[in-house]
Protein backbone atom coordinates (compact mmCIF):
# COMPACT_ATOMS: atom_id res chain seq x y z
CA UNK A 1 0.00 0.00 0.00
CA UNK A 2 2.14 3.18 -1.03
CA UNK A 3 -1.01 5.86 -0.42
CA UNK A 4 1.09 9.19 -0.19
CA UNK A 5 0.23 11.75 2.07
CA UNK A 6 0.97 14.85 -0.31
CA UNK A 7 -2.48 16.01 -0.90
CA UNK A 8 -2.83 19.58 0.65
CA UNK A 9 -5.34 22.19 0.10
CA UNK A 10 -9.16 22.47 0.56
CA UNK A 11 -9.93 19.78 3.04
CA UNK A 12 -9.93 19.67 6.87
CA UNK A 13 -6.97 18.14 8.76
CA UNK A 14 -9.56 16.14 10.35
CA UNK A 15 -11.36 14.59 7.74
CA UNK A 16 -8.23 14.18 5.80
CA UNK A 17 -6.64 12.01 8.65
CA UNK A 18 -9.74 10.13 9.03
CA UNK A 19 -9.43 9.23 4.87
CA UNK A 20 -5.94 8.23 5.25
CA UNK A 21 -6.27 5.93 7.64
CA UNK A 22 -9.35 4.27 6.18
CA UNK A 23 -7.05 4.24 3.17
CA UNK A 24 -4.50 2.48 4.94
CA UNK A 25 -6.67 -0.52 5.84
CA UNK A 26 -8.73 -1.06 2.65
CA UNK A 27 -8.06 1.04 -0.78
CA UNK A 28 -11.35 1.04 -2.19
CA UNK A 29 -11.20 -1.05 -5.23
CA UNK A 30 -12.36 1.21 -8.75
CA UNK A 31 -12.99 -0.15 -11.99
CA UNK A 32 -12.33 2.02 -14.87
CA UNK A 33 -14.32 0.99 -18.41
CA UNK A 34 -13.62 3.16 -21.06
CA UNK A 35 -15.34 2.67 -24.86
CA UNK A 36 -13.32 0.99 -27.42
CA UNK A 37 -11.28 3.76 -29.32
CA UNK A 38 -8.04 5.07 -28.62
CA UNK A 39 -8.89 8.75 -27.70
CA UNK A 40 -11.05 6.73 -24.65
CA UNK A 41 -8.70 4.79 -23.75
CA UNK A 42 -5.51 6.81 -23.29
CA UNK A 43 -6.90 9.58 -21.16
CA UNK A 44 -9.16 7.29 -19.03
CA UNK A 45 -5.18 5.59 -18.63
CA UNK A 46 -4.35 8.36 -17.32
CA UNK A 47 -6.52 8.79 -14.42
CA UNK A 48 -6.28 5.11 -13.86
CA UNK A 49 -2.55 6.06 -13.22
CA UNK A 50 -3.28 9.31 -10.86
CA UNK A 51 -5.44 7.48 -9.07
CA UNK A 52 -3.34 3.60 -8.83
CA UNK A 53 -0.13 6.34 -7.45
CA UNK A 54 -2.40 7.98 -4.77
CA UNK A 55 -3.22 4.24 -3.85
CA UNK A 56 -6.52 3.54 -4.71
CA UNK A 57 -6.56 -0.59 -6.67
CA UNK A 58 -8.06 -0.20 -10.16
CA UNK A 59 -9.22 -2.71 -12.29
CA UNK A 60 -8.74 -1.11 -16.09
CA UNK A 61 -11.45 -2.83 -18.66
CA UNK A 62 -10.00 -2.71 -22.11
CA UNK A 63 -11.67 -4.52 -25.07
CA UNK A 64 -10.03 -7.60 -26.08
CA UNK A 65 -9.36 -6.14 -29.43
CA UNK A 66 -7.49 -2.92 -28.37
CA UNK A 67 -5.72 -4.69 -24.77
CA UNK A 68 -4.09 -7.23 -27.93
CA UNK A 69 -2.56 -3.73 -29.98
CA UNK A 70 -1.66 -1.79 -26.41
CA UNK A 71 0.23 -5.35 -25.46
CA UNK A 72 1.78 -5.51 -28.83
CA UNK A 73 2.90 -1.86 -29.61
CA UNK A 74 3.59 -0.41 -25.85
CA UNK A 75 4.93 -1.44 -22.81
CA UNK A 76 1.75 -1.48 -20.82
CA UNK A 77 2.26 -4.40 -18.56
CA UNK A 78 5.46 -3.53 -17.10
CA UNK A 79 4.20 0.37 -16.91
CA UNK A 80 1.26 -0.41 -15.39
CA UNK A 81 0.54 -4.09 -13.88
CA UNK A 82 3.97 -4.93 -13.07
CA UNK A 83 4.90 -1.06 -11.55
CA UNK A 84 1.78 0.31 -9.98
CA UNK A 85 0.72 -1.93 -7.13
CA UNK A 86 -3.05 -2.85 -6.96
CA UNK A 87 -3.31 -2.52 -10.80
CA UNK A 88 -4.74 -4.81 -12.97
CA UNK A 89 -6.43 -5.25 -16.63
CA UNK A 90 -9.47 -7.59 -17.59
CA UNK A 91 -10.93 -7.48 -21.11
CA UNK A 92 -14.78 -7.81 -22.75
CA UNK A 93 -15.73 -8.38 -26.34
CA UNK A 94 -17.12 -5.01 -28.19
CA UNK A 95 -18.78 -7.44 -29.86
CA UNK A 96 -17.38 -7.10 -33.66
CA UNK A 97 -15.44 -9.56 -35.63
CA UNK A 98 -11.82 -9.24 -35.14
CA UNK A 99 -11.31 -8.35 -39.15
CA UNK A 100 -13.60 -5.44 -38.37
CA UNK A 101 -11.50 -2.19 -39.16
CA UNK A 102 -13.27 -0.07 -35.94
CA UNK A 103 -12.03 3.28 -38.55
CA UNK A 104 -13.30 6.71 -37.91
CA UNK A 105 -15.87 5.46 -41.44
CA UNK A 106 -17.08 2.66 -39.05
CA UNK A 107 -16.83 3.89 -35.21
CA UNK A 108 -20.68 4.40 -35.15
CA UNK A 109 -20.67 0.00 -35.53
CA UNK A 110 -18.43 0.23 -32.62
CA UNK A 111 -21.06 2.63 -30.56
CA UNK A 112 -23.92 0.15 -31.25
CA UNK A 113 -22.56 -2.70 -30.61
CA UNK A 114 -21.13 -1.96 -27.05
CA UNK A 115 -24.25 -0.47 -26.05
CA UNK A 116 -25.94 -4.10 -27.09
CA UNK A 117 -23.15 -6.62 -25.76
CA UNK A 118 -21.61 -5.51 -22.63
CA UNK A 119 -24.42 -4.64 -19.82
CA UNK A 120 -24.96 -8.54 -19.26
CA UNK A 121 -21.47 -9.36 -19.27
CA UNK A 122 -20.24 -6.15 -17.64
CA UNK A 123 -22.73 -7.09 -14.60
CA UNK A 124 -21.78 -10.60 -14.19
CA UNK A 125 -18.09 -9.49 -14.26
CA UNK A 126 -18.54 -7.46 -11.18
CA UNK A 127 -20.90 -9.75 -9.69
CA UNK A 128 -18.66 -13.25 -10.18
CA UNK A 129 -15.23 -12.22 -12.00
CA UNK A 130 -13.66 -9.20 -10.81
CA UNK A 131 -12.10 -9.15 -7.01
CA UNK A 132 -12.02 -7.98 -4.81
CA UNK A 133 -15.72 -6.18 -4.88
CA UNK A 134 -15.54 -2.86 -6.85
CA UNK A 135 -16.55 -0.11 -4.91
CA UNK A 136 -17.04 2.62 -7.19
CA UNK A 137 -17.14 2.40 -11.11
CA UNK A 138 -15.70 4.89 -13.27
CA UNK A 139 -17.41 4.56 -16.88
CA UNK A 140 -17.33 6.33 -20.46
CA UNK A 141 -19.36 8.78 -20.05
CA UNK A 142 -21.34 7.47 -23.15
CA UNK A 143 -22.23 4.25 -21.95
CA UNK A 144 -25.46 5.03 -19.80
CA UNK A 145 -25.72 0.79 -19.79
CA UNK A 146 -23.10 1.50 -16.83
CA UNK A 147 -25.29 3.40 -14.90
CA UNK A 148 -27.83 0.75 -15.06
CA UNK A 149 -25.42 -1.96 -13.86
CA UNK A 150 -24.48 0.41 -11.23
CA UNK A 151 -27.88 0.61 -9.63
CA UNK A 152 -28.50 -2.50 -9.96
CA UNK A 153 -25.48 -3.72 -8.27
CA UNK A 154 -25.47 -0.37 -5.65
CA UNK A 155 -22.15 0.59 -7.26
CA UNK A 156 -21.61 4.40 -7.10
CA UNK A 157 -20.94 5.45 -10.85
CA UNK A 158 -18.62 8.54 -11.94
CA UNK A 159 -18.68 9.16 -15.28
CA UNK A 160 -15.94 10.24 -17.21
CA UNK A 161 -16.96 11.99 -20.46
CA UNK A 162 -13.83 12.57 -22.72
CA UNK A 163 -14.42 15.27 -24.73
CA UNK A 164 -14.34 19.03 -24.44
CA UNK A 165 -16.89 20.36 -22.26
CA UNK A 166 -17.80 23.09 -24.80
CA UNK A 167 -18.83 19.35 -27.28
CA UNK A 168 -20.59 18.38 -24.61
CA UNK A 169 -22.67 21.39 -24.00
CA UNK A 170 -23.66 21.27 -27.23
CA UNK A 171 -24.35 17.29 -27.22
CA UNK A 172 -26.35 17.95 -24.48
CA UNK A 173 -28.53 21.26 -26.22
CA UNK A 174 -29.42 19.50 -29.15
CA UNK A 175 -32.95 18.46 -27.89
CA UNK A 176 -33.82 22.16 -27.35
CA UNK A 177 -31.54 22.70 -30.95
CA UNK A 178 -34.57 20.30 -32.21
CA UNK A 179 -37.07 21.74 -31.10
CA UNK A 180 -36.36 25.23 -31.75
CA UNK A 181 -36.31 24.15 -35.68
CA UNK A 182 -32.71 24.70 -36.02
CA UNK A 183 -31.76 21.42 -37.19
CA UNK A 184 -32.25 19.19 -39.73
CA UNK A 185 -29.62 21.12 -41.90
CA UNK A 186 -31.35 21.83 -45.39
CA UNK A 187 -29.84 20.60 -48.24
CA UNK A 188 -28.80 23.53 -49.82
CA UNK A 189 -28.55 26.24 -46.85
CA UNK A 190 -25.73 28.11 -45.43
CA UNK A 191 -23.70 26.20 -43.17
CA UNK A 192 -22.90 29.94 -41.60
CA UNK A 193 -26.28 30.19 -40.34
CA UNK A 194 -26.19 30.94 -36.34
CA UNK A 195 -27.42 28.32 -33.83
CA UNK A 196 -29.50 30.18 -31.32
CA UNK A 197 -29.74 27.21 -28.81
CA UNK A 198 -26.81 26.27 -26.94
CA UNK A 199 -26.95 28.28 -23.97
CA UNK A 200 -23.32 30.33 -24.39
CA UNK A 201 -22.80 30.33 -27.56
CA UNK A 202 -25.43 32.23 -29.22
CA UNK A 203 -22.92 34.42 -30.92
CA UNK A 204 -20.45 32.28 -32.35
CA UNK A 205 -21.83 28.89 -33.17
CA UNK A 206 -22.89 28.41 -36.36
CA UNK A 207 -24.12 25.39 -38.50
CA UNK A 208 -20.93 23.87 -39.73
CA UNK A 209 -19.70 23.99 -35.69
CA UNK A 210 -22.28 21.73 -34.31
CA UNK A 211 -21.15 18.07 -34.40
CA UNK A 212 -20.81 16.12 -37.37
CA UNK A 213 -23.68 13.72 -37.10
CA UNK A 214 -25.98 17.02 -37.20
CA UNK A 215 -25.35 16.80 -40.61
CA UNK A 216 -28.34 13.93 -40.82
CA UNK A 217 -30.91 15.00 -42.96
CA UNK A 218 -33.22 13.13 -40.54
CA UNK A 219 -33.31 13.97 -36.77
CA UNK A 220 -34.18 10.49 -35.67
CA UNK A 221 -30.95 9.52 -37.60
CA UNK A 222 -29.88 6.62 -35.24
CA UNK A 223 -26.62 8.00 -34.14
CA UNK A 224 -27.45 11.34 -33.51
CA UNK A 225 -30.37 10.20 -31.33
CA UNK A 226 -27.37 7.73 -29.85
CA UNK A 227 -25.08 10.60 -28.91
CA UNK A 228 -28.29 12.65 -27.65
CA UNK A 229 -29.87 10.29 -25.17
CA UNK A 230 -26.21 8.75 -24.25
CA UNK A 231 -25.30 12.54 -22.93
CA UNK A 232 -28.64 13.20 -21.87
CA UNK A 233 -28.05 10.50 -19.32
CA UNK A 234 -24.98 12.32 -17.39
CA UNK A 235 -27.11 13.66 -14.69
CA UNK A 236 -27.94 10.51 -13.42
CA UNK A 237 -24.16 9.33 -12.42
CA UNK A 238 -23.00 10.27 -8.94
CA UNK A 239 -20.13 12.77 -10.54
CA UNK A 240 -18.72 13.92 -13.89
CA UNK A 241 -15.08 13.49 -14.75
CA UNK A 242 -13.48 15.78 -17.51
CA UNK A 243 -10.45 16.48 -19.34
CA UNK A 244 -10.28 20.07 -19.35
CA UNK A 245 -9.37 22.86 -16.75
CA UNK A 246 -11.27 25.93 -15.29
CA UNK A 247 -9.50 29.24 -17.15
CA UNK A 248 -9.73 26.89 -20.25
CA UNK A 249 -13.60 26.08 -20.19
CA UNK A 250 -15.01 28.39 -16.68
CA UNK A 251 -17.78 29.95 -18.94
CA UNK A 252 -19.32 26.61 -20.56
CA UNK A 253 -18.60 24.46 -17.29
CA UNK A 254 -20.63 26.95 -15.45
CA UNK A 255 -23.62 25.74 -18.30
CA UNK A 256 -23.03 22.24 -17.52
CA UNK A 257 -23.12 22.51 -13.76
CA UNK A 258 -26.75 24.20 -13.70
CA UNK A 259 -27.58 20.27 -15.02
CA UNK A 260 -25.45 18.31 -13.16
CA UNK A 261 -23.48 20.22 -9.96
CA UNK A 262 -20.76 17.79 -9.17
CA UNK A 263 -17.79 18.25 -11.88
CA UNK A 264 -14.52 17.22 -11.68
CA UNK A 265 -12.23 18.74 -14.07
CA UNK A 266 -9.12 17.38 -13.50
CA UNK A 267 -7.15 18.34 -17.08
CA UNK A 268 -4.87 18.11 -19.10
CA UNK A 269 -4.57 14.94 -18.13
CA UNK A 270 -1.06 14.42 -19.60
CA UNK A 271 0.38 17.60 -17.70
CA UNK A 272 -1.49 16.57 -14.67
CA UNK A 273 0.53 13.37 -15.22
CA UNK A 274 3.48 14.51 -15.47
CA UNK A 275 3.45 17.03 -12.40
CA UNK A 276 2.43 14.72 -9.85
CA UNK A 277 4.33 11.42 -11.26
CA UNK A 278 7.51 12.78 -12.45
CA UNK A 279 8.64 9.74 -13.47
CA UNK A 280 6.04 9.69 -15.72
CA UNK A 281 8.47 11.68 -18.41
CA UNK A 282 11.08 8.88 -18.68
CA UNK A 283 8.84 6.23 -19.69
CA UNK A 284 7.40 5.53 -22.66
CA UNK A 285 4.04 6.67 -24.08
CA UNK A 286 1.45 3.89 -23.14
CA UNK A 287 -1.40 5.46 -26.07
CA UNK A 288 -0.39 3.60 -28.96
CA UNK A 289 -2.03 1.53 -31.57
CA UNK A 290 0.95 1.10 -33.64
CA UNK A 291 4.55 1.11 -33.88
CA UNK A 292 6.11 4.24 -32.28
CA UNK A 293 8.34 5.40 -34.92
CA UNK A 294 11.40 7.20 -33.13
CA UNK A 295 13.40 8.20 -36.35
CA UNK A 296 11.02 11.44 -36.38
CA UNK A 297 12.91 12.86 -33.50
CA UNK A 298 15.97 12.38 -35.35
CA UNK A 299 14.72 14.14 -38.25
CA UNK A 300 13.15 17.16 -35.86
CA UNK A 301 16.61 17.38 -34.18
CA UNK A 302 18.03 18.03 -37.39
CA UNK A 303 15.25 20.77 -38.24
CA UNK A 304 16.13 24.64 -37.10
CA UNK A 305 13.84 25.92 -34.42
CA UNK A 306 10.17 26.68 -34.87
CA UNK A 307 10.10 25.64 -38.72
CA UNK A 308 8.25 22.22 -38.56
CA UNK A 309 4.59 22.06 -39.54
CA UNK A 310 3.40 19.22 -37.34
CA UNK A 311 0.79 16.91 -38.98
CA UNK A 312 -1.55 14.55 -37.55
CA UNK A 313 -5.18 13.46 -37.60
CA UNK A 314 -5.59 11.05 -35.16
CA UNK A 315 -6.15 7.58 -34.75
CA UNK A 316 -9.14 6.62 -36.64
CA UNK A 317 -9.57 9.53 -39.45
CA UNK A 318 -9.63 8.53 -42.93
CA UNK A 319 -8.48 10.53 -45.96
CA UNK A 320 -9.81 9.91 -49.53
CA UNK A 321 -6.33 10.19 -52.02
CA UNK A 322 -8.13 13.65 -52.95
CA UNK A 323 -8.12 15.00 -49.77
CA UNK A 324 -4.17 13.75 -49.46
CA UNK A 325 -3.05 15.22 -52.50
CA UNK A 326 -4.86 19.05 -51.56
CA UNK A 327 -2.90 18.61 -48.19
CA UNK A 328 0.19 17.29 -49.49
CA UNK A 329 0.14 20.19 -52.20
CA UNK A 330 -0.73 23.12 -50.21
CA UNK A 331 2.39 21.62 -47.60
CA UNK A 332 4.91 21.89 -50.58
CA UNK A 333 4.05 25.04 -51.90
CA UNK A 334 4.02 27.01 -48.43
CA UNK A 335 7.59 26.08 -48.28
CA UNK A 336 7.98 25.11 -44.88
CA UNK A 337 9.37 21.87 -43.29
CA UNK A 338 6.94 19.12 -42.47
CA UNK A 339 6.48 16.04 -40.23
CA UNK A 340 3.29 14.10 -41.34
CA UNK A 341 1.82 11.35 -39.85
CA UNK A 342 -0.14 8.69 -41.83
CA UNK A 343 -1.19 5.06 -39.96
CA UNK A 344 -0.87 2.49 -42.30
CA UNK A 345 -4.70 2.34 -41.98
CA UNK A 346 -5.97 6.06 -43.11
CA UNK A 347 -6.01 6.45 -46.95
CA UNK A 348 -9.53 5.47 -48.29
CA UNK A 349 -9.93 3.03 -50.89
CA UNK A 350 -9.09 -0.42 -52.33
CA UNK A 351 -6.16 -2.40 -53.98
CA UNK A 352 -3.18 0.20 -54.09
CA UNK A 353 -5.25 3.23 -54.21
CA UNK A 354 -5.00 3.13 -50.03
CA UNK A 355 -1.09 3.79 -50.58
CA UNK A 356 1.08 7.16 -50.43
CA UNK A 357 1.83 7.32 -54.05
CA UNK A 358 5.58 6.95 -54.30
CA UNK A 359 6.06 9.57 -56.12
CA UNK A 360 5.10 11.76 -53.14
CA UNK A 361 7.15 9.84 -51.00
CA UNK A 362 9.93 10.81 -53.09
CA UNK A 363 9.70 14.54 -53.46
CA UNK A 364 8.49 14.67 -49.67
CA UNK A 365 12.05 14.14 -48.82
CA UNK A 366 13.22 17.57 -50.12
CA UNK A 367 11.81 19.24 -46.65
CA UNK A 368 9.36 16.68 -45.49
CA UNK A 369 9.38 13.40 -43.28
CA UNK A 370 6.34 10.73 -43.32
CA UNK A 371 5.80 8.16 -40.48
CA UNK A 372 3.29 5.65 -39.32
CA UNK A 373 2.82 6.96 -35.53
CA UNK A 374 4.55 8.70 -33.60
CA UNK A 375 5.38 9.96 -29.91
CA UNK A 376 2.92 12.89 -30.14
CA UNK A 377 3.73 14.35 -27.07
CA UNK A 378 7.28 14.62 -27.54
CA UNK A 379 6.55 15.77 -30.95
CA UNK A 380 4.98 18.48 -29.67
CA UNK A 381 7.24 19.69 -27.09
CA UNK A 382 10.16 19.88 -29.69
CA UNK A 383 11.92 22.92 -30.31
CA UNK A 384 11.79 22.59 -33.86
CA UNK A 385 7.79 22.35 -34.02
CA UNK A 386 5.61 25.68 -35.38
CA UNK A 387 1.86 24.44 -35.60
CA UNK A 388 -0.33 21.61 -35.48
CA UNK A 389 -2.27 20.49 -38.48
CA UNK A 390 -4.84 18.81 -36.66
CA UNK A 391 -8.32 16.91 -37.08
CA UNK A 392 -8.68 18.66 -32.98
CA UNK A 393 -9.28 15.34 -31.47
CA UNK A 394 -9.65 16.12 -27.87
CA UNK A 395 -6.55 14.83 -26.56
CA UNK A 396 -4.71 16.60 -30.29
CA UNK A 397 -6.65 19.64 -28.87
CA UNK A 398 -4.74 19.55 -25.40
CA UNK A 399 -2.08 18.51 -25.93
CA UNK A 400 -1.51 20.86 -28.48
CA UNK A 401 -2.59 23.93 -25.66
CA UNK A 402 -0.25 22.53 -22.75
CA UNK A 403 2.83 22.53 -25.50
CA UNK A 404 1.91 26.51 -26.93
CA UNK A 405 1.59 25.02 -30.40
CA UNK A 406 -0.75 27.17 -32.36
CA UNK A 407 -3.54 24.72 -34.51
CA UNK A 408 -4.43 24.83 -37.92
CA UNK A 409 -7.69 23.06 -37.61
CA UNK A 410 -9.32 20.31 -40.04
CA UNK A 411 -11.87 18.94 -38.19
CA UNK A 412 -13.02 15.31 -38.91
CA UNK A 413 -15.66 14.17 -37.08
CA UNK A 414 -17.85 14.00 -33.72
CA UNK A 415 -16.97 16.32 -31.31
CA UNK A 416 -14.02 18.13 -33.43
CA UNK A 417 -16.66 20.25 -35.15
CA UNK A 418 -16.85 22.30 -31.98
CA UNK A 419 -12.99 22.46 -30.10
CA UNK A 420 -12.10 23.64 -33.48
CA UNK A 421 -14.55 26.86 -33.69
CA UNK A 422 -13.14 27.21 -29.71
CA UNK A 423 -9.64 27.25 -30.88
CA UNK A 424 -10.14 29.49 -34.14
CA UNK A 425 -13.04 32.01 -32.05
CA UNK A 426 -13.08 31.50 -28.76
CA UNK A 427 -9.69 30.46 -27.15
CA UNK A 428 -7.87 32.63 -30.09
CA UNK A 429 -4.68 29.87 -30.38
CA UNK A 430 -5.63 28.43 -33.82
CA UNK A 431 -7.45 28.64 -37.24
CA UNK A 432 -10.17 26.69 -38.04
CA UNK A 433 -10.21 25.19 -41.99
CA UNK A 434 -13.05 23.58 -41.36
CA UNK A 435 -15.48 22.02 -44.45
CA UNK A 436 -12.18 23.02 -46.80
CA UNK A 437 -9.87 20.86 -48.26
CA UNK A 438 -7.91 22.77 -51.13
CA UNK A 439 -3.94 23.16 -51.33
CA UNK A 440 -4.31 27.28 -51.85
CA UNK A 441 -6.65 27.40 -48.24
CA UNK A 442 -3.77 25.22 -46.53
CA UNK A 443 -0.75 27.60 -47.90
CA UNK A 444 -2.90 30.16 -47.12
CA UNK A 445 -3.34 29.29 -43.44
CA UNK A 446 0.15 28.23 -42.75
CA UNK A 447 1.31 30.96 -43.97
CA UNK A 448 -0.98 33.16 -41.70
CA UNK A 449 0.28 31.15 -39.31
CA UNK A 450 4.13 31.28 -39.41
CA UNK A 451 4.40 34.48 -40.88
CA UNK A 452 1.75 36.92 -40.90
CA UNK A 453 -0.01 36.39 -37.52
CA UNK A 454 3.05 34.24 -35.64
CA UNK A 455 3.65 36.70 -33.24
CA UNK A 456 -0.10 36.98 -32.08
CA UNK A 457 -0.54 33.55 -32.44
CA UNK A 458 2.53 32.81 -30.17
CA UNK A 459 1.90 34.70 -27.61
CA UNK A 460 -1.96 33.29 -27.26
CA UNK A 461 -1.07 29.94 -27.27
CA UNK A 462 1.50 30.58 -24.55
CA UNK A 463 -0.74 31.98 -22.44
CA UNK A 464 -3.04 28.85 -22.40
CA UNK A 465 0.01 26.77 -21.53
CA UNK A 466 0.55 28.84 -19.02
CA UNK A 467 -2.63 28.52 -17.61
CA UNK A 468 -3.01 24.72 -18.17
CA UNK A 469 0.25 24.14 -16.32
CA UNK A 470 -1.02 26.31 -13.19
CA UNK A 471 -3.86 24.07 -13.47
CA UNK A 472 -2.46 20.63 -12.78
CA UNK A 473 0.70 22.11 -10.16
CA UNK A 474 -0.19 22.34 -6.62
CA UNK A 475 -2.75 24.29 -5.25
CA UNK A 476 -4.47 24.86 -9.19
CA UNK A 477 -7.52 23.88 -9.78
CA UNK A 478 -7.39 20.70 -11.81
CA UNK A 479 -4.56 19.41 -8.63
CA UNK A 480 -7.44 20.62 -5.97
CA UNK A 481 -10.34 18.46 -8.18
CA UNK A 482 -8.04 15.20 -7.99
CA UNK A 483 -7.47 15.36 -4.51
CA UNK A 484 -10.97 16.02 -4.42
CA UNK A 485 -11.96 13.20 -6.23
CA UNK A 486 -9.80 10.45 -4.66
CA UNK A 487 -11.81 11.36 -1.42
CA UNK A 488 -15.18 11.37 -2.64
CA UNK A 489 -14.05 8.00 -4.19
CA UNK A 490 -13.03 6.62 -0.91
CA UNK A 491 -16.46 8.03 0.79
CA UNK A 492 -18.72 6.54 -1.80
CA UNK A 493 -16.65 3.45 -1.44
CA UNK A 494 -17.72 2.86 1.82
CA UNK A 495 -20.82 3.37 1.60
CA UNK A 496 -21.24 1.21 -1.88
CA UNK A 497 -23.18 -2.32 -1.22
CA UNK A 498 -20.66 -5.44 -1.70
CA UNK A 499 -21.91 -7.42 -4.45
N1 LIG B 1 -1.12 10.02 -31.14
C1 LIG B 1 0.16 9.55 -30.99
N2 LIG B 1 0.93 9.42 -32.11
C2 LIG B 1 0.50 9.73 -33.35
C3 LIG B 1 -0.81 10.24 -33.48
C4 LIG B 1 -1.59 10.36 -32.36
O1 LIG B 1 0.61 9.25 -29.89
O2 LIG B 1 1.26 9.56 -34.31
C5 LIG B 1 -1.96 10.12 -29.94
C6 LIG B 1 -2.17 11.55 -29.54
O3 LIG B 1 -1.10 11.98 -28.72
C7 LIG B 1 -3.51 11.52 -28.84
C8 LIG B 1 -4.21 10.32 -29.47
O4 LIG B 1 -3.24 9.61 -30.20
O5 LIG B 1 -3.32 11.29 -27.46
C9 LIG B 1 -5.33 10.73 -30.42
O6 LIG B 1 -6.42 11.12 -29.68
P1 LIG B 1 -7.37 12.28 -30.16
O7 LIG B 1 -8.41 12.45 -29.11
O8 LIG B 1 -6.61 13.49 -30.49
O9 LIG B 1 -7.97 11.77 -31.52
P2 LIG B 1 -8.69 10.40 -31.97
O10 LIG B 1 -7.63 9.44 -32.28
O11 LIG B 1 -9.56 9.97 -30.82
O12 LIG B 1 -9.47 10.81 -33.17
Amino acid sequence: MNYKLHRKGNQNQTEKLTFDIEMEKDPPHVLIFPIPALGHVNSMLKLAELLSVDGIKVTFLNSEYNHDRLVRHTDVCSRYTQRLPGFQFKTITDGLPMDHPRTGDRSADVLHSVKSVTPPLLKEMLLNEIKPPVKCIISDGIMSSAIDVARDLGIPIIYFRTIGACALWAYYSLGEVIDAGELPIKGTEDMDRQIKNVPGMETYLRCRDLPSFCRADDPMDKTLQLFMSETRSTPRADGLILNTFEDLEGPILSQIRSICPNIYTIGPLNAHLKARVPENTSLKPSNSFWEVDRSCISWLNEQPLQSVIYVSFGSITMLSREQLLEFWHGLMNSNKRFLWVIRPDSILGKDGENQIPEELVEATKERGYMVGWVPQEEVLAHEAVAMFLTHNGWNSTLESTVAGVPMLCWPYFADQQVNSRFVGEVWKIGIDMKDVCDRKVVEKMVNELMMERKDEFKKSSSEMADSARKSVNEGGSSYCNLDRLINDISLMSSRAHSC
